[in-house]
């Protein structure tokens, strides 16, 4: 299997190459020539385990990776860090099926790929015999940041960078990455928000006079967002998991569609559904859910990507993005492959701040369905699931269950459905305790205690002692002082 640009240069890759250099030449993202079969039949699902299907998702796109290899990336990623044994338990409540992507270390779906990719990161430096030093750029609006300090922290040969908005997260996620441990980790606050953060990223990337800066000090930059493919295609895997569970509870037949629901930003985890569909999971609807900020509600819509619009910070901060990076991938799909098209739609995106598309991937659309749903909407939606089953959903969650619910009133589906539930509700502790009922305090931390106290639901580890850290990333910088702050931190 090779890998090439969304924006049709014909440089192919091996995965490994891929998974080091994390962006095209022609600032395209990397894609696989063609999305692999499941390499079983839907039946033999019943009864796997997280590591099995992961590994079967990891080979089927990864084929310059030995299986030794891949299992261990599998076991070194997916083993006691999670505080579920299952990994990614598939609860119902309500009317839906909520796969719970949050019991890795950080607390939030990030930790499904990024506790595999330094394991893949490091094994393709191994394979390509690359000497340089790995440095890992990385924009957040919240979850990815974090997620990949942990993840590479402390792993021999690499850095890693961090720049998050200054104020477009929430304060359990600022002081999760700004007590990050490790000798190897930087993080910044930029004054701007998401957008900034990975436009300035994405333009240190394609600064080629900096790269060859970067080769003389023995350094070699990639990302740990979802922009690399090595991000994308370890989240296929807990799609095709919750197919198996369905059917091991009886809920489907092997054949069965489901629908699947997903809280959206970057578009990084509905691609993975998306593939996942691809590779042969039976998937009616892709419900691409989203807060204020609805650039995707209303391209997927009216087939118009314009973002000439207010940007919104929101309770659900990592979703509070207008430019949603891997709609690339799934643009370059739908048109047939076609690079040139989709480097003209990224070009008028950078120009003219819009683009509109094609009849071909107007209907390749026609397989998603999309929706949002306001701050007001989305705290009564925790309150409601909260007091009526007893379920705690984080904010983004509930993105995506009100937006399911509308889904079912427009179109009276009744199809199994399963919601991507993507962090723990104590990260976004101040709304959801507000949102059940329970008097605010000033203090993040007081509410996460009553949230608690409130609850049972028990509190991850790695938020337990947080505010008793010691704050180690204190630097705020303006958004144009990125590429300074790279060549400080490599100093
Ligand atoms: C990153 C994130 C999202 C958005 O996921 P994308 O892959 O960027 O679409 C949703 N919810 C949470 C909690 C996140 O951390």
């Amino acid at each position: 299997m090779r890998y090439r640009s969304t924006r049709g240069n014909n440089d192919f890759k091996s995965a490994a190459q891929a998974v080091i250099q994390g962006i095209a030449k022609d600032k395209g993202l990397f894609v696989p020539e063609n999305i692999p079969s499941l390499p079983f039949a839907l039946d033999e699902l019943k009864g796997k385990n997280y590591q099995e299907v992961a590994f079967a998702v990891l080979k089927s796109f990864f084929t310059d990776y030995s299986e030794e290899e891949i299992h261990c990336c599998i076991n070194g990623a997916y083993d006691k860090k999670f505080e579920a044994s299952d990994i990614v338990p598939v609860v119902k409540a309500g009317h839906a099926y909520f796969l719970e992507l949050y019991h890795g270390k950080t607390a939030a779906f990030k930790d499904m790929a990024l506790s595999i990719l330094p394991y893949l990161m490091t094994a393709a430096m191994n394979k390509e015999k690359e000497d340089k030093k790995i440095v890992i750029l990385t924009a957040t609006s919240g979850d990815t940041g974090k997620a990949a300090l942990e993840g590479f922290a402390d792993v021999p040969n690499t850095e890693i960078i961090v720049f998050y908005p200054n104020e477009g997260v929430s304060q359990v996620q600022e002081r999760q990455m700004t007590t990050q441990e490790g000798k190897n980790t930087h993080v910044f606050a930029i004054h701007g928000n998401f957008d900034d953060a990975q436009t300035g990223v994405k333009s240190i990337f394609n600064d080629s006079e900096f790269s060859d800066e970067l080769a003389k000090q023995g350094c070699k930059l990639s990302s740990a967002n979802s922009i690399n493919i090595g991000r994308l295609v370890p989240q296929v895997a807990y799609y095709v998991y919750a197919y198996g569970k369905l059917l091991d509870k009886e809920e489907i037949q092997p054949g069965d569609k489901i629908n699947i629901v997903v809280p959206t930003g970057n578009f990084g985890n509905i691609l993975a559904a998306y593939y996942a569909r691809q590779m042969g999971i039976p998937v009616g609807k892709l419900i691409c859910a989203s807060n204020e900020n609805k650039v995707l509600t209303d391209f997927i819509n009216t087939r118009i990507y314009d973002i000439k619009r207010k940007f919104y910070l929101t309770n659900s901060p990592s979703m509070d993005i207008l430019i949603s990076s891997n709609l690339e991938r799934l643009l370059y799909h739908l048109s047939g492959n076609n690079g040139e098209e989709i480097s003209e739609l990224m070009d008028s995106l950078d120009k003219n701040k819009e683009y509109k598309v094609r009849d071909r991937i107007k209907n390749g659309l026609e397989g998603f369905w999309a929706g949002f749903s306001n701050m007001e909407e989305t705290n009564s939606t925790i309150g409601k699931m909260y007091s009526e089953n007893g379920y705690l959903m984080d904010t983004h969650t509930a993105v995506a269950y009100k937006v399911y619910e509308d889904y079912k009133e427009s179109t009276n589906d009744e199809t199994v459905t399963v919601i991507a539930s993507t962090a723990s509700a104590y990260k976004f502790a101040d709304s959801v305790a507000a949102s059940i009922g329970l008097p605010l305090a000033e203090d993040g931390f007081a509410n996460l205690r009553a949230l608690h106290q409130e609850t049972g639901v028990k509190i991850p580890t790695g938020l337990k002692n947080l505010e008793d850290k010691e704050i180690r990333h204190k630097g705020v910088l303006d958004k144009d002082d990125m590429k300074a702050a790279v060549r400080q931190a490599l100093k």
